[in-house]
């Protein structure tokens, strides 16, 4: 990938960023310029999504290509994010631990670190949430 396209690309997904109309309220993920909805009438703003969301679906990634087969096996899932857009993204927890309907936060780590060990041009990556004080 050449470097102005990474950097157009990271600047969506490091940050999360999305777009919202304005009209009927409705988020969207990756930003749209028209919203489906209201087609010709869309006031369009930028988003930056809070990161917030759970699993809906998830897999195990056991091979993958050349570059990132150092990095399997890993939890590719999708994550429907609190305010509606879905977005298909690696999840770092323990392979036992992962489950539909399962509450995670994005995460941004720096870029030198996440270079480094690769998968970077998928940027955000999620974690569980803090699991909340047991109540016994
Ligand atoms: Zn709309």
């Amino acid at each position: 990938m050449s470097v102005p396209r990474f950097w157009r690309r990271l600047k969506n997904l490091y940050n999360l960023i999305g777009t919202q109309c304005k009209k009927c309220g409705e988020y969207h993920y990756p930003p749209r310029t028209i919203c489906p909805k209201c087609r010709r009438s869309s006031l369009i703003v930028p988003y930056k999504f809070k990161g917030l969301g759970e699993v809906l679906t998830y897999t195990i990634v056991h091979s993958a290509a050349k570059d990132y087969a150092k990095h399997t096996p890993y939890i590719l899932a999708i994550i429907r994010l609190d305010e509606g857009p879905s977005l298909t993204s690696q999840v770092i927890c323990d392979h036992a631990d992962i489950h539909i309907g399962m509450k995670v936060k994005s995460t941004f780590r720096k870029l030198g670190e996440e270079s480094e060990k690769g998968m970077i041009y998928y940027g955000t990556k999620f974690v569980p949430l803090a699991t909340p004080p047991r109540k016994d």
